[in-house]
């Protein structure tokens, strides 16, 4: 799909995000911004617009992929609780943001927005999906 970058896969992709693992449905992805420790993306295979342009199967396997990262994520972070967020009005590529949110801590309480950002050293962010891939692992 043109001027897609989940489906291109290319700069703009690597700009934003880390590929952390691919999973039946889906493929996941470490977001750059990690003012919500551990926020990540889980992205449809295909390019499609709206949940309900995915088959019922799709919806199914997409779902069981995006709670798997949540597990991980809150089993790694430990966070508050997890917040799914879902826009794509720029983007239109099915995803969702899976953000751990700390009780006390940033935008606790209100919605999830990308407002401010936290940008890690390129070790960090490989300490990060190392330890989020092999627990999706354990997992899987
Ligand atoms: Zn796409």
């Amino acid at each position: 799909m043109e001027n897609c970058f989940y489906c291109e896969k290319g700069e703009k992709l690597n700009s934003l995000m880390i590929k952390i693992t691919e999973l039946s449905n889906s493929i996941v992805y470490l977001n750059r911004n990690q003012k919500h420790k551990g926020r990540s993306i889980v992205t449809f295979k295909g390019h499609k617009k709206e949940w309900f342009d995915l088959t019922p199967e799709e919806n199914k396997g997409f779902f069981a992929d995006t709670a798997l990262v949540a597990k991980a994520l809150n089993n790694v972070f430990k966070p508050g609780k997890i917040n799914y967020a879902t826009f794509g009005d720029t983007v239109p590529h099915t995803h969702i943001h899976v953000v751990p949110k700390y009780e006390g801590g940033f935008q606790w309480g209100k919605f999830f927005d990308d407002s401010e950002k936290e940008f890690l050293t390129d070790d960090q962010y490989k300490d990060l999906v190392s330890k989020i891939a092999a627990e999706i692992e354990k997992l899987k």
